[in-house]
């Protein structure tokens, strides 16, 4: 089936599921090329193989609240692809989880995982619970009911789950001795685990940090200074967090942090003191981003994005489809430079559009978040040798990894016109490791 082909049928055959075909097509759509050079592909189906998840897991998972109620919710582990590594992804607990979602997820972990240069496959997982507003008891007893259906799953050579949305360093805890209970194993098997049992230094910090370098990096294909910069960012969790605190250290201006309730607009620059302020807020008092303006006596903005402020950068970090293209006109009416992705996919297709349109620099997600994976990676190599590596040293080899990432993506997304075209670059570098991998395996 010709790569075009492909994205009609899965439509046909997965109806109602956006978020997976939207995935689907923005990889169809630049890896035509390179996939039509190859007739060897077609002939093994490849493409089809390479979209539809090897398999998925579905469950119930029933927990009880702290009246005493019996609730149930959705549990899901996607194992998309396996032929480099591992399945490796993350698991994300948030209201809006259905399957199109964790599929888009699993697929574009995939081609993340193939740029990383480390050996692992793509996969995803979650659930529909919401733990906003949950006790941690309540947590702690989701994370074990959630686990006791899916450790026989999963494991260090088979599929090594970690966090994403609503899922930090807490729930990895849980899941993880709920898993080593069960599995009567200690080698692993989840990445972003505590520094006492197994974690890797950097792991928190690694997506944010790494979106940073990245960022780095296409600013000097361009001879642009990151220092002075005004920089938009989404989020206030764990991928916005560590990226206001790589930016601040660059010398950069952060004005806006978001939560799903709103954003708060900061012109004098989220400094140092107030990150701490707002990791306090966040990760022990789960409280909302509001405050901040309440204490700083800074604008809120309920219901909104934050892309309306003056930036030039913008660093999205929250969640999927977060930038529209009406979005992105105002970022670029407001001289935005760069967009480096923190989330994955919050770029809607007219927002790329738009960016591509105006030759700004535009980093999709699976290059430019593909930094926590990286050191999951490195903690999976740690945990398997039985050692620790120090901060800086993992601190290195992520700013390595993100500088060979970014080198992938000029070498195949370089455009006659020199301008790089990151969404293509690194579609086509992900794609084509996998599916060397996939062919010199058999049709399987
Ligand atoms: P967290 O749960 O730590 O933080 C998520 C942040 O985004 C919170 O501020 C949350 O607000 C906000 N948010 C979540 N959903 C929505 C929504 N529907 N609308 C508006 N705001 C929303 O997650 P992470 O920081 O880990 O993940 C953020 C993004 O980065 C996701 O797209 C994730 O897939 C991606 N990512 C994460 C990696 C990691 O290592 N953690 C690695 C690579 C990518 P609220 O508190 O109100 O829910």
């Amino acid at each position: 089936m010709k790569a075009s082909e492909v994205l009609c049928t899965l439509k046909q055959r997965f109806p109602n599921e956006p978020e997976y075909h939207q995935a689907v097509s923005e990889v169809l759509g630049t890896i035509e090329e390179v996939y039509n050079e190859h007739p060897e592909f077609e002939k093994a189906n490849l493409i089809e193989r390479l979209c539809i998840p090897d398999r998925i897991f579905s469950f119930r998972v029933t927990w009880v609240d702290d009246k005493g109620q019996v609730r149930t919710n959705m549990g899901y582990r996607i194992q998309h692809n396996n032929a480099i590594g591992p399945y490796k992804g993350g698991i994300r607990f948030h209201s809006s989880v259905n399957l199109s979602i964790l599929k888009f997820l699993a697929f574009e972990q995939t081609f993340k995982n193939s740029l990383t240069t480390l050996p692992m496959g793509g996969g995803k997982g979650g659930s529909d619970f919401s733990p906003r507003g949950k006790s941690n008891a309540e947590i702690m007893r989701f994370c074990q009911a959630f686990i006791m259906e899916l450790w026989r799953h999963i494991g260090p050579d088979t599929d090594v789950p970690a966090g994403d949305i609503g899922v930090g360093g807490r729930e990895v805890g849980y899941m993880y001795g709920m898993y080593k209970k069960l599995a009567r194993e200690n080698t692993g098997t989840f990445t972003g685990k505590g520094l006492e049992f197994g974690g890797s230094l950097i792991r928190p910090e690694a997506t944010g940090y790494g979106n940073v370098y990245f960022l780095l990096q296409m600013l000097k294909t361009r001879n642009i200074d990151l220092k002075g910069k005004i920089v938009a960012v989404s989020g206030s969790g764990n991928v916005a967090q560590y990226t206001v605190e790589k930016l601040i250290t660059m010398g950069a201006k952060v004005v806006t942090m978001s939560d799903s309730d709103g954003y708060i607009y900061d012109p004098d620059g989220i400094d140092s003191e107030k990150l701490d302020y707002i990791m306090e807020l966040k990760n022990l008092h789960r409280g909302r981003i509001r405050e901040y303006a309440e204490k700083y006596g800074v604008k809120y903005v309920a219901g909104a994005r934050p892309w309306g402020e003056k930036c030039d950068i913008a660093m999205p970090s929250a969640t999927q489809n977060e930038i529209n293209g009406d979005d992105a006109r105002v970022l670029l009416a407001n001289g935005c430079l760069a967009v480096s992705e923190g989330a994955n996919m919050p770029s809607t297709p007219e927002a790329i559009e738009e960016f591509q349109k105006a030759k700004i620099l535009y980093a999709p997600g699976k290059a430019a978040n593909a930094g926590g994976v990286s050191v999951s990676g490195l903690e999976m190599t740690q945990n398997a040798q039985k050692l620790s590596w120090t901060s800086e040293e993992v601190d290195q080899k992520l700013q390595n990894i993100m500088e060979n990432i970014h080198e992938q993506c000029v070498k195949y997304g370089t455009q006659p016109d020199g301008y790089i075209n990151y969404v293509k670059g690194a579609n086509v570098a992900g794609f084509m490791k996998v599916a060397k991998a996939m062919m010199a395996q058999g049709i399987l």
